[in-house]
């Protein structure tokens, strides 16, 4: 029996719901608990847990990741009307990573793993491209109302003594129409700078930055001056030193560079931009399902996780004993991430080697042809395959990881 590896500093563990809290306790035996010994701080982020604590677990998780830096989160149900009362809630508990990143003042990096059987939609596509979206404000937080018939709409800004700054007409409508009034702020949009540049030199990746802001010469403008002064004078000398540029360009720009691009490079883009973008980015990488997530703080924190959900519709079956493929790649690689981005802080070469091969043994499972069922159906014509359940997988995993371990 090989020695385990060890671990100085504990993981931030949050467990989940559903079928990927099945998945998390499988991975946990199967492909880190023989292998690793692992530490970490537990805390346990399904609904009735946070039921049961009136939601104190996840604030209790984020202060967590802020004192030790590196969490692991596994899909958690954001409840909604239908989730009350099918857990007997006494309240509609807010979504557990709009409260982790509120805490942690976050942005969130999402990219896709790729394998050779599985093309992107977009041929010249040959490496990850990962998106960073401005998870603030913008049309997300903006008031808006239908107006309702002719009339005057002005802009109105009144300083905290009471004086009226500014007042600016914004249309005068001679019929009914819509009005919407958005804001940002400038201590969010250096976070989302710092957490992009740092992101940037972390990975060893470019980064881009793309608004409109020909078009919107005060609001998209400010988005640009700022990321351009934070690089200037805190990152232009580090991005030299790791021969990576930060490049800045009209959104439609990006667009157009993205497509034809060989893709391994960060898009960081204002908040609607980052919603419409990943969505299209990773459908024509692939599969949510192969997507990973991590949220950076300004000042260096990580919570690693899986972008897709609890994937209800798979757990439904498996509570009535049917067989079932879901897909534990993207979750097993927020943990891979997290025990390497721990083992780079603890300076621990072995956990990181260990992160590798558990990365690697998935490709090597994949290349293989085994595969859960959502796969089978995107590999290239001629691609040998087998479709397997989600235990079968894990375990020719396994088997692919001591082989490389060995
Ligand atoms: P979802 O869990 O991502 O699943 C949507 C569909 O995508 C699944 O039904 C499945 O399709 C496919 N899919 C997603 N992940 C897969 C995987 N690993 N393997 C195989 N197929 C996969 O999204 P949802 O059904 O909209 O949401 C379910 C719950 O997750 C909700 O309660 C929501 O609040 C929560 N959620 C949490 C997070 C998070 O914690 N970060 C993110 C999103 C959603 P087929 O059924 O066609 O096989
Ligand atoms: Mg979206």
């Amino acid at each position: 029996m090989m020695n385990k590896i060890m671990m100085k500093t504990p993981l931030v563990e949050m467990d989940g719901d559903e079928m990927t809290r099945i998945l998390w306790q499988m991975i946990k035996d199967e492909l880190l608990l023989p292998f690793v010994d692992l530490k970490t701080e537990y805390y346990d982020l399904g609904l009735p847990e946070r039921e049961r604590t009136g939601d104190q677990v996840t604030v209790d998780s984020a202060l967590a990741t802020k004192k030790y830096g590196v969490a692991v989160k596994c899909a958690t149900i954001t409840p909604n009307k239908q989730r009350v009362e099918e857990y007997n809630l006494s309240q509609m508990w807010k979504s557990p990573n709009g409260t982790i990143r509120a805490i942690l003042d976050g942005t969130v990096f999402r990219a896709p793993i790729l394998i050779d059987s599985i093309r992107p939609a977009v041929r010249n596509w040959k490496k990850p491209i990962t998106i960073a979206r401005h998870a603030y404000g913008d049309i997300y937080k903006a008031t808006e109302y239908r107006v309702p018939a002719q009339g005057k709409a002005e802009l109105v800004f009144t300083d905290k003594e009471g004086k009226e700054t500014f007042r600016e007409t914004i249309y005068d409508f001679e019929c009914a129409g819509v009005l919407q009034g958005s804001y940002n702020k400038d201590d969010s949009i250096r976070s989302f700078a710092h957490s992009c540049f740092q992101y940037a030199l972390n990975t060893k990746q470019d980064l881009w930055f793309s608004t409109k802001d020909t078009i919107s010469k005060q609001y998209d403008q400010t988005f640009k001056l700022i990321f351009q002064e934070i690089y200037d004078e805190e990152y232009k000398a580090a991005f030299e030193e790791a021969g990576i540029t930060y490049f800045y360009t009209l959104i439609d720009d990006a667009v157009a560079r993205v497509i034809r691009s060989e893709g391994g490079f960060i898009w960081a883009c204002k908040n609607y931009d980052g919603d419409v973008m990943s969505d299209m980015v990773s459908t024509a990488f692939g599969s949510l399902a192969m997507m990973t997530s991590v949220l950076v703080s300004p000042d260096g924190n990580y919570e690693y996780e899986a972008a897709h959900g609890t994937v209800t519709r798979h757990y439904y079956r498996y509570l009535k004993g049917e067989d079932t493929s879901t897909n534990p790649i993207a979750t097993i690689y927020a943990w891979s991430g997290a025990l390497r981005k721990r083992g780079e802080l603890d300076g621990l070469a072995d956990l990181v080697s260990f992160a590798d091969a558990l990365e690697g043994a998935c490709i090597d499972t994949l290349e293989q042809g085994i595969m859960t069922k959502d796969l089978v159906g995107l590999v290239v014509e001629g691609t040998k395959t087998t479709a397997v359940n989600s235990r079968d997988f894990i375990g020719a995993i396994r088997r692919n990881l001591e082989a490389r371990l060995a």
